[in-house]
C-alpha cells in the first residue's frame, strides 16, 4: 500500500481529554493539602499547653502561625512519637514553659522556597502544558500548523507501483519517445560520462483518460525509480506562500531520492499563463509557479530527477514553463485508434473471464473516440452486467449493452461524432493532406487522423518539417495557406456546403497573409514596406494596443491585398481539388475505415489512387 506519511505521523496513541486535566488538577490539590497540612494530630492550644505541662512534648518547631512538634506517647508499653500541630496563640509564657520542661524548640522561619517554586511556577506551567497539548491534539494537530508547508507529495515505493509498459497499450509512439528517459534513469552514470544532455522536464499532452498518469508510472516502474505524484491543483492553496513551500519541499524530497520521477498532474492548474487576467492576477498561483521555475532551473538534471507534467490544455500554459531547460520536451498522448483500442482492451480483459466468442477487435471497432479510461470502464461494466445475469463469463451481449450505456454518457460529455460529421471530418482532413501532397513546397504529411484531439479539433493533419526553417520564401508561405484552406475547400466541393470546423484554419491562413503583406513586404502592390513595428503588444494578439502608423487609405489597401492573397489561394486550391476529386474521395473513404493514416501508408495510397484514376502525381 502506498504510505501516507501524514497519517502515520499522527497515529501516536495519546488520548487527552478534559478528564485527564481534571484528575491531574485534583491530584495537585490533594498533594498541596497534604504538604501544607500533614494532618497528623490537630490539637487545641489548651490541650497543647496541658501536654506540655504533663511533659509529653518531645520537641517543637514554632512558626508565626503554628506550632508543630513531636509528642512522646506511651501506648501499651511502646513509645511512639506522634506528630501534632496546633495553631499558635499569642502566649508570652510559651518560651518560659518550654524551657522549664526542657523541650527542644526551634523557631521556624519557614523557608518555603521549594514549595513556592513548585506551586507558583512548576505546577502552573505543568497545567498549561497539559492544556496546550490537549488543545493541539484536538483542534489543530501539528498537521495544519507545524507542517503547513510540507509537501503532500507522497512517495510511492517502487514495489507498490508495479506498473510497467506492458500495462500501457495503444500509445506506442509516446512509449517510444519515453524510452530514452528510462535508459537515463536506469544508468545516469552512463549518460553523465558521455556528457549527454537529458531533458529535465517532459510534458505529456493528451485528453483526460488517455493514460498520462499511467504512462508516467510505467516509466518509473520500468526504470525502477521512486515516483512522486502530485496534482497541480494541490499546490494552489488558500494561503499565499504555502504552494511555493510545497514545491520547495517536494523538490527537496526528490533530491534525496534521486534518481526519481516527479509527476505533476493538471499542470495547467498551476501553470496558467500569467497576465491573461490583468485585472488582478492570482498571487498565490503565480508565486507557486515562480517557485517551480526556480526549482527546475536550479536542478542539476544530471542528478537523475525527471519532472513529468501532464495537461490536456498545453496552449494554456505559461510560455516560461516550455522554455529550454524546463518542459522542453513534449510527448503527445493521443486518443487510441482502432488497433490501440483493441490493445488496451486486451490489457484490461486479462482481469475478467470472457467467453470464447468475444471478439475484442469488433468491440474496438464499436468504440471510436473512447480513451483508455473509457475502455477500462467498459470492461468493468460488462463484467458487472455478466455478474448480474449470473453468467460465469462475460459475453458479447454484455459488451454491446455496456457500450450502449457508456456511449450515451459520452455523447453528452464529449460529443462523439455522428456519421455525417465523420464524413465531413474525413473529407476535411483529406483535403488538407491532399493539398499538402500536391503543392511543391510543403513539408511531408506525417499523419492524418480523425480522432478528436484537444478540445476544438475533430481531426488533424500533421506535417513533419524536414529541417528547421528560419527563412521562408513567398512560394512556401503561399503553399502553407493553400494547405490550410484545403480542408474548407474540400468540404465545399464534396458536400457543397461548409461547416464551422474550419474556423481555426481560416484564422491561421489570414494571419499568414497578413504577415506577408504587413511585415515581410511580399505584396506586389504595397511594395517592400513593413507596416508593423517588430514589437508585438504584450497581450496575445491584442490589436487594441498596436499603434497604427499608416493612413486609413493604406489600411484599406492592406486589407484588400490580404483578401487578394486569400482569394487567389482559394481558387488555386479549388482547381486542384476539383481535378483530384476522386482521389480526395478515395482518401476520405480509407480514413473513415482506418481513422488514422500514417505518412508512408498515405504515400502508398496516393500512388494507387493516382494510378487508378489515371492522374499524374507531382514528385
Ligand atoms: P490521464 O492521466 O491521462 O487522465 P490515467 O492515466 O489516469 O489517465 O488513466 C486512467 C485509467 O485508464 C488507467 O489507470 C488505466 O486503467 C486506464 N488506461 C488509460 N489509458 C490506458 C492505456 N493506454 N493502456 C491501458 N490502460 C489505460
Ligand atoms: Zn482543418
Amino acid at each position: 500500500m502506498l504510505k501516507d506519511f501524514k497519517k502515520i505521523q499522527f497515529k501516536m496513541p495519546q488520548k487527552f481529554s478534559v478528564w485527564h486535566i481534571i484528575i491531574a488538577f485534583g491530584f495537585f490539590i490533594l498533594l498541596q493539602m497534604y504538604l501544607m497540612n500533614p494532618g497528623v494530630r490537630d490539637v487545641s492550644y489548651s490541650d497543647f499547653k496541658k501536654m506540655l505541662q504533663e511533659g509529653k512534648i518531645l520537641e517543637c518547631h514554632i512558626t508565626n502561625t503554628m506550632i508543630r512538634g513531636k509528642l512522646r506517647e506511651t501506648e501499651r508499653g511502646t513509645t511512639r512519637n506522634a506528630v501534632f500541630i496546633t495553631a499558635r496563640v499569642d502566649d508570652p509564657e510559651l518560651v518560659k514553659d518550654l524551657e522549664l520542661m526542657g523541650v527542644k524548640y526551634a523557631g521556624n522561619y519557614e523557608s518555603p522556597w521549594l514549595k513556592t517554586l513548585f506551586f507558583s511556577w512548576i505546577m502552573p506551567l505543568l497545567i498549561l502544558f497539559v492544556i496546550w497539548r490537549f488543545i493541539f491534539r484536538r483542534y489543530g494537530p501539528a498537521s495544519s500548523i507545524m507542517t503547513f508547508g510540507k509537501s503532500k507529495g507522497r512517495l510511492y515505493a517502487q514495489e507498490d507501483l508495479n506498473v510497467t509498459f506492458d500495462d500501457v497499450a495503444g500509445i506506442d509512439e509516446a512509449k517510444e519517445e519515453l524510452q530514452e528517459i528510462i535508459e537515463f534513469l536506469k544508468t545516469p552514470e552512463k549518460f553523465r560520462a558521455l556528457g549527454g544532455k537529458i531533458p529535465k522536464g517532459v510534458l505529456l499532452v493528451g485528453a483526460p483518460g488517455t493514460g498520462k498518469t499511467l504512462l508516467a508510472k510505467a516509466v518509473a516502474g520500468e526504470a525502477g525509480v521512486p515516483f512522486f505524484n502530485m496534482s497541480g491543483s494541490e499546490f494552489v492553496e488558500m494561503f499565499v506562500g504555502v504552494g511555493a513551500a510545497r514545491v520547495r519541499d517536494l523538490f527537496n524530497q526528490a533530491d534525496q531520492k534521486a534518481p526519481c520521477i516527479i509527476f505533476i498532474d493538471e499542470l495547467d492548474a498551476l501553470g496558467k499563463a500569467r497576465g491573461i487576467n490583468p485585472m488582478g492576477g492570482h498571487d498565490e498561483r503565480e508565486q507557486t509557479l515562480n517557485q517551480l521555475l526556480v526549482e527546475m532551473d536550479g536542478f542539476d538534471s544530471n542528478k537523475g530527477v525527471i519532472i513529468m507534467g501532464a495537461t490536456n490544455r498545453p496552449e494554456m500554459l505559461d510560455s516560461a514553463l516550455l522554455r529550454p531547460g524546463r518542459f522542453d520536451r513534449q510527448v503527445v498522448v493521443d486518443r487510441p485508434d482502432l488497433h490501440g483500442r483493441e490493445a488496451i482492451l486486451k490489457v484490461h480483459a486479462k482481469e475478467v473471464k470472457m467467453e470464447k466468442d468475444v471478439n475484442l477487435h469488433s468491440v474496438a471497432a464499436m468504440t471510436p473516440g473512447f480513451v483508455g479510461a473509457d475502455l477500462a470502464n467498459l470492461i468493468n461494466e460488462a463484467a458487472l452486467l455478466a455478474a448480474r445475469r449470473n453468467k460465469k463469463a462475460v459475453g458479447m451481449p454484455e459488451f454491446e449493452e455496456a457500450i450502449d450505456r457508456l456511449m450515451a454518457g459520452l455523447e453528452k460529455k464529449k460529443r462523439l461524432m455522428n456519421k455525417k460529421e465523420k464524413e465531413i471530418v474525413a473529407h476535411h482532413e483529406s483535403g488538407h493532406a491532399l493539398v499538402a501532397c500536391s503543392v511543391p513546397h510543403a513539408d511531408p504529411v506525417r499523419k492524418i487522423s480523425m480522432i478528436p484531439r484537444g478540445i476544438g479539433a475533430l481531426g488533424y493533419t500533421l506535417q513533419k518539417p524536414t529541417e528547421d526553417r528560419y527563412l521562408l520564401t513567398k512560394a512556401e508561405l503561399l503553399d502553407r495557406i493553400a494547405i490550410l484552406l484545403g480542408g474548407r475547400v474540400s468540404e465545399q466541393i464534396i458536400f457543397n456546403e461548409i461547416s464551422t470546423g474550419a474556423q481555426n484554419d481560416l484564422e491561421k491562413a489570414t494571419e499568414i497573409a497578413k504577415l506577408m503583406v504587413k511585415e515581410y513586404g511580399m505584396s506586389d502592390k504595397m511594395g517592400v514596406v513593413t507596416f508593423e513595428q517588430g514589437d508585438r503588444p504584450l497581450f496575445l494578439g491584442g490589436g487594441f494596443a498596436a499603434s497604427k502608423e499608416y493612413s486609413e487609405e493604406t489600411a484599406r489597401e492592406i486589407d484588400l491585398e490580404i483578401k487578394k492573397i486569400l482569394d487567389e489561394s482559394f481558387h488555386r486550391v479549388k482547381a486542384l481539388l476539383t481535378e483530384k476529386k476522386e482521389i480526395l474521395q478515395g482518401m476520405a473513404k480509407t480514413l473513415m475505415e482506418k481513422e488514422v493514416i500514417e505518412g508512408d501508408e498515405l504515400r502508398k495510397l496516393l500512388d494507387e489512387l493516382h494510378k487508378a484514376n489515371g492522374k499524374t502525381q507531382p514528385s
